[in-house]
């Protein structure tokens, strides 16, 4: 396996391997890699003859009171774990490089960005579609793979994928959890051991409102607060937003239909955990 920093050196390798004719399945991440992002490099292994896995803490994505500098780094235990799950080459450029001086291009995705991590969050979806849009146009993906767990974040790449016609196809993948149902996360790593058994009732809370609409109930609100007063036992949690959205426009409905997703942001003490189930409504 390959490890390459450079962008320029990133670029004529994706180039040689698109000449060749192979298929380049790209798995970006930002380090900290776990079983989630692991799963994402097998799924490209097995659909690709080449896998590339990005490493790259990208500061456009993080808002200046956000854990940017503390975000956990080990790039060779990254290398140790994408090598073992089937990647052939970890880019893992340096900001300065992806950034050089002078650079002030962004790209904004319109209104699928707004809501929910948009509004938390103000700057963060710039930040991830305009890093996306360099890591494609330097690794030249056949196929790219994002995780679930990130849903609004894997509507919006979908959403660039298609309106800037890019030539590659976007996979989502399962979100993978520890064993009680937390969604892994590399901010995991952050909770004490305390907080850490609180974070359950995010998992747990989806799932109640997955069984309530199962069980027919079609109004949004009755299940939301079902879903709050759940969370609200935990003593460190605090819910930011939790909403059940159409799961193509993430826009709230009335009455559900269709397939829907149930969005969940919850801060355990200073963590901030996000989750969600795609639920189809018969
Ligand atoms: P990150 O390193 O947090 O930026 O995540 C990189 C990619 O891994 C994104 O596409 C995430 O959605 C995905 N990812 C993160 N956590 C999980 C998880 N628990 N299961 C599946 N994919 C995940």
């Amino acid at each position: 396996m390959k490890v390459i920093r450079s962008p320029r050196q990133m670029s004529e390798v994706s180039l040689r391997l698109a000449q060749q004719g192979k298929l380049i399945g790209l798995v970006p991440t930002m380090g900290a890699l776990h079983e989630g992002h692991l799963s994402l490099i097998r799924g490209a292994a097995s659909q690709n003859d080449a896998v590339i896995v990005t490493v790259f803490v990208n500061p456009l994505q993080f808002g200046p009171r956000e854990d940017f500098a503390r975000y956990p780094r080990n790039l060779a235990r990254d290398n140790r774990l994408s090598r073992a799950a089937g990647a052939d080459i970890v880019f893992a450029p340096s900001a300065r490089a992806l950034y050089p001086s002078g650079f002030q291009t962004r790209v904004d995705v319109g209104r699928l960005s707004e809501r929910w991590e948009g509004r938390s969050r103000p700057g963060h979806f710039r930040g991830v579609a305009t890093v996306v849009t360099i890591l494609f146009q330097v690794t030249r993906p056949t196929n790219a793979y994002f995780g679930q767990k990130d849903y609004q974040q894997a509507l919006i790449v979908r959403r660039l994928v298609r309106d800037l016609q890019l030539p590659l196809k976007v996979h989502v993948l399962p979100t993978a959890r520890e064993p009680d149902g937390l969604a892994m996360s590399s901010r995991n790593a952050y909770l004490t051991g305390a907080q850490r058994e609180q974070a359950a009732l995010l998992y747990r809370a989806l799932r109640a409102a997955r069984a309530r609409i199962h069980a027919g109930e079609r109004r949004p609100r009755r299940i939301l607060s079902q879903m709050r007063r759940l969370i609200r036992q935990a003593q460190d949690a605090r819910i930011d937003y939790a909403a059940i959205v159409d799961a193509r426009t993430l826009e709230p409905q009335p009455r559900l239909h269709g397939r829907v997703a149930i969005l969940l942001a919850v801060w355990i003490g200073r963590i901030r955990l996000i989750d969600n189930l795609l639920v189809d409504v018969s």
